[in-house]
């Protein structure tokens, strides 16, 4: 790492005492009034008050008729994939997926939590690669795809870093084809697209509510939908599918996904927080903004049609800034130039300074476990290639963004000063 204090001109920073999150949980009081109360009147398991209102108000708040609480968001995810599996070619018999020998296609820049739950249903994820107006789900790359693919019935889109995607026009494209949308509204809890709440877009769309996120329950995940027979088919399967008889009887494959009371009263005291929590992060996001304005770099986007919940600030180095970066599998060098710098630079820098970013998430066509998979951009069919990112090789969109882009510290406790300290350490590696 250069060293940021060999100028003699410039003042000499020193590493923040108490580190500088990503994201870290935020308690307020009333988590834990909900919690003693769970204990208090003995509902500590996977029925009670919280639970109820946890899911009521969420589901209030998003737009949707129903919202189920599970153990997680990846276990949301899981249940939607699958009731889509089942609606679309019927329910498998045990020891097969419901999405066995088809196709789904998926985010490719995203948290793998979104797609994973196509290969425990037995699927392929086929990756569509990203646009640049809000790092999401590329239509034209889907409609290419469905040129490709055209018996595909099922697609599994995220909204990074919680700015929604193009959410009228993928739906128009799901619609004309026949397929169903699972909607990961993980990251992008409270933001809205044309007015309407992300999570109310998706045939079945999630919520994550784990510690990073931009509200918590610890853990936790809802599944949202306006189908009263699918929520309560969820449900059921969250619980071991137990049929309605005095012993235990099954007609279908369970899953223990259900959300604790406990768990549900940390999201119940959450909730009313979350408009706060969003008004801090966009607070973050434009301070950020306003002092990187020099700089050769952009913010993530935030378009008009859009209110993003800024749950993460991220920012993208322009080509001609970026000094050499090659990438391997697990790590990553570079050679410091002036004027120039990198995310590898940058994040090492922070971490030196006590302050956590992280690289955006790593496209998941460049995955080694998802290496094999089919992956369409706009041009067609594309193919997992290499890590090593040289600026201007008309590289898919995905690596683009992997290779210049960076997750800057976005905790909502992080002070105004403690900011313009992180934002000068920036200026300073491109010094
Ligand atoms: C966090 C996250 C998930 C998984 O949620 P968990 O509650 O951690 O299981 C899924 N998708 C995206 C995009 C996420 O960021």
């Amino acid at each position: 790492m250069r060293s940021l204090s060999s100028d003699p001109a410039l003042p000499e920073i020193l590493p923040f005492e108490n580190k500088i999150w990503l994201s870290s949980p935020t308690m307020h009081g009333d988590e834990e009034k909900w919690v003693d109360d769970a204990i208090r009147t003995n509902w500590v398991s996977t029925v009670g008050e919280n639970i109820r209102v946890a899911e009521e108000t969420t589901a209030k708040k998003v737009g949707r008729k129903y919202a189920v609480g599970l153990s997680c968001g990846t276990a949301a995810l899981h249940l939607a994939i699958r009731l889509c599996g089942v609606k679309l070619y019927g329910m498998p018999k045990p020891g097969h997926g419901s999405l066995e020998g088809k196709r789904a296609f998926c985010s490719d820049m995203t948290f793998d939590a979104t797609v994973n739950p196509v290969a425990y249903e037995g699927g392929e994820a086929v990756f569509i690669d990203t646009e640049r107006d809000t790092w999401n789900m590329d239509p034209e790359a889907l409609e290419k795809a469905f040129e490709l693919y055209p018996d595909v019935r099922l697609i599994v889109v995220a909204h990074l870093y919680g700015t929604p995607g193009k959410c009228d026009e993928l739906r128009r494209i799901a619609d004309r084809h026949g397929a169903l949308i699972v909607e990961d509204a993980a990251e992008s809890f409270g933001a809205t697209y044309h007015g309407a709440q992300t999570g109310s877009f998706g045939d079945v769309s999630i919520l994550s509510f784990n510690g990073n996120k931009i509200i918590t329950g610890s853990a936790g995940g809802m599944l949202l939908t306006d189908s009263r027979e699918d929520a309560d088919r969820v449900r059921k399967w969250s619980t071991q599918s137990r049929e309605a008889a005095a012993w235990y009887q099954h007609e279908e494959l369970g899953y223990n996904y259900r959300m604790s009371n406990i768990i549900a009263g940390i999201v119940r005291g959450q909730l009313p927080h979350l408009e706060e929590h969003i008004a801090q992060k966009k607070a973050i996001y434009l301070r950020y903004r306003e002092g990187l304005r020099d700089l050769p770099v952009a913010m993530n986007p935030c378009d008009a049609q859009t209110e993003p919940n800024f749950w993460l600030s991220c920012l993208l180095i322009n080509e001609d800034a970026m000094c050499r970066q090659v990438r391997g599998d697990k790590d990553a060098l570079y050679l410091s130039e002036p004027g120039r710098s990198c995310p590898t630079e940058i994040l090492e820098t922070l971490a030196a300074y006590n302050a956590e970013g992280r690289p955006l998430w790593k496209p998941m066509h460049l995955q080694p476990i998802y290496r094999a998979h089919p992956f369409v951009t706009r041009e067609g069919e594309g193919r997992g290639r290499s890590n090593a990112y040289i600026a201007g090789t008309g590289i898919d969109t995905g690596a683009d963004l992997f290779a210049r882009g960076l997750c800057l510290p976005s905790d909502n406790k992080m002070t105004a000063e403690q900011q313009n300290i992180v934002i000068e350490i920036i200026h300073r590696c491109f010094a």
